[in-house]
């Protein structure tokens, strides 16, 4: 029914277009049709999946993305339940598009914090929302997960079977999008970045066609998933490999911001230690909330086997005056859980990495007390700033390496280094200029003085970018051709260039 609708109209169309140029056939169909890429879905096998303003579906689903500027309205969402919808959803849209482009956004998780990234205006958003599921397979020890499963659930799934997964820290963050940017796990240094533990990933690729890719089938494309984020298809389910499950040590200590200077010095000596623990994961941040307005500094501790208080910990251990602390013998769900996060907010991610140096830790320090001052002065409602410090290893790239390698082009770098995220949350749309311009203030005032030094290491790590920042080029020109490669072979009209506005695109594909 759908495809003779369709049919009828692009021959009428076409007929149409002897005499008329393109723009015009554009505005006819706008005309006749004014919601025409949502009226195309709506006429096809995915019908009873589309949901439009004032739904209570389509209100839910704009309620659940973690940035609140994000919550842009697209002309209808699409909600498919299998891999089979996500293929007819594709279909239909680049069929339709012969007439006017019907844009589209794809989300998982929803937690990516760049308006149009996840979701689009005036276009048709994939919500992957009801693909959540999480199977295990005795015989393999590959997990199945979908790509809008949130990681607290994975987590929960597989401990019952004795099994873990390299997944996000945060309980509700998605699988999908984590695991195309890369993904950090407390099990990094172990077994390699996240994108790494995949072993197959199945994907609606531009011409509905649903494919595995993996080592031994579509190999290039597997490499390029890893890292290249929504370029290449849409994906509909990640086989990862899973270990053995055991309880962490772990959770965050509260300091007053006066220690900070122990604890860089602290972070310096681990991230330079050449016999670094690798089950021990460390973030260091600096935080401050007008919830309990105390500028603090943060220790979150997770040792991935059940040893409480270790020594790769110690120099950390030796700073006195703690606020709090709730570190203990807890499974990944429950540290996953307390990593969680509310939807409540406007939010900005921005990231940039430098080589360990205490003098550029410590320029760090000073300019996120300038933001705070001027934050304090400026700024309305609830806020909240969290500036975080993680040494990136050598040892997630071996580890990478050795399981087939990625398109992050982290083989550069032969040192440890650390890869800095300022996160800034507020309540007021009204201040979004100011907190967008103070998170660019900082991190442009880091690189400037970390250039000026030569601690400046030029990779950007997607998962945590800015939109005005561009991490696909970070990774190194020889990866940017080879995904450049693998987009037009995967995907030759350039579907997922063109009517996918959002996230980071591979430059001059
Ligand atoms: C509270 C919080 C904690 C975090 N913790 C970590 C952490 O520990 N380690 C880390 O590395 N990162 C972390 N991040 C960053 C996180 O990895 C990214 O925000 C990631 O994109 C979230 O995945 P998602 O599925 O929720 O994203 P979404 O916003 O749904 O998607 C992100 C991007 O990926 C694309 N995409 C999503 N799913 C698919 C798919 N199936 N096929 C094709 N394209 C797709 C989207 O179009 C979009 O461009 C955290 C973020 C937050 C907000």
């Amino acid at each position: 029914m759908f495809c003779l609708s369709l049919t009828l109209l692009v021959a009428a169309l076409l007929n149409l277009s002897h005499a008329q140029n393109e723009t015009k056939i554009e505005s006819t169909v706008q005309f006749l049709f004014p919601n025409y890429c949502c009226t195309a879905l709506t006429l096809s096998p995915v019908s009873m999946r589309v949901t439009y303003p004032g739904q209570s579906a389509y209100e839910a689903s704009l309620g659940s993305y973690f940035d609140g500027k994000s919550r842009l309205t697209p002309n209808c969402i699409v909600q498919p339940k299998a891999a089979e919808e996500v293929s007819i959803t594709v279909k239909v849209l680049t069929a339709a598009s012969l007439l006017k482009p019907c844009q589209f956004a794809v989300r998982s998780g929803g937690h990516t914090p760049i308006p149009g990234s996840n979701n689009v205006d005036d276009g048709v958003t994939i919500d992957l929302l009801y693909m959540n599921s999480t199977t295990y397979d005795t015989g393999t020890k590959i997990a199945s997960i979908s790509p809008a499963a949130r990681w607290g659930s994975v987590y929960q799934t597989l401990e019952p079977l004795g099994r873990m997964v390299a997944g996000g820290r945060g309980s509700t963050v998605g699988v999908g999008g984590f695991l195309l940017g890369g993904g950090i796990s407390h099990y990094a240094a172990r077994v390699g970045l996240s994108c790494d533990n995949v072993v197959n990933f199945q994907v609606v690729l531009a011409d509905g066609r649903i494919v595995n890719s993996n080592k031994n089938k579509s190999a290039d494309l597997f490499t390029a998933l890893k890292g290249g984020s929504s370029n290449f298809g849409i994906v509909t389910r990640y086989d990862m490999e899973t270990f053995q499950n055991e309880n962490l040590w772990g959770g965050i200590v509260t300091y007053p911001a006066s220690t900070a200077d122990q604890h860089f010095k602290a972070l310096v000596n681990f991230g330079l230690n050449p016999k670094r623990d690798p089950s021990a994961a460390l973030i260091v941040f600096q935080g401050y909330s007008t919830a309990s307005p105390t500028d603090v500094v943060r220790a979150a501790f997770d040792y991935t086997k059940p040893v409480p208080r270790p020594d790769a910990y110690k120099e950390f251990f030796a700073v006195a005056n703690n606020i709090s602390d709730t570190t203990k013998v807890q499974p990944m769900s429950a540290v996953a859980a307390e990593f969680g996060s509310d939807t409540t907010k406007r939010v900005q991610f921005r990231t940039l990495s430098f080589k360990i140096d205490l003098a550029t830790l410590q320029e760090t320090a000073r300019l996120y007390k300038i933001m705070i001052t001027e934050l304090q002065a400026k700024a309305s409602g609830q806020w909240r700033v969290s500036c975080l410090h993680q040494v990136w290893s050598t040892r997630y790239t071996a580890n990478s390496m050795y399981k087939g390698g990625n398109v992050l082009g982290m083989e550069r770098y032969t040192e440890n280094f650390i890869m800095y995220q300022s996160y800034l949350s507020w309540s007021e749309a009204k201040d979004d200029e100011l907190f967008i311009n103070q998170g660019l203030a900082l991190t442009d005032g880091i690189q400037k003085f970390a250039s000026s030094k030569g601690t400046a290491v030029d990779y950007l790590y997607l998962n945590y970018a800015d939109k005005d920042q561009d991490p696909l080029s970070a990774y190194g020109a020889d990866k940017v051709k080879f995904m450049r490669t693998v987009a037009r072979k995967y995907d030759p009209s350039g579907i997922y260039q063109n009517l996918l506005p959002g996230g980071f695109k591979i430059p001059n594909v």
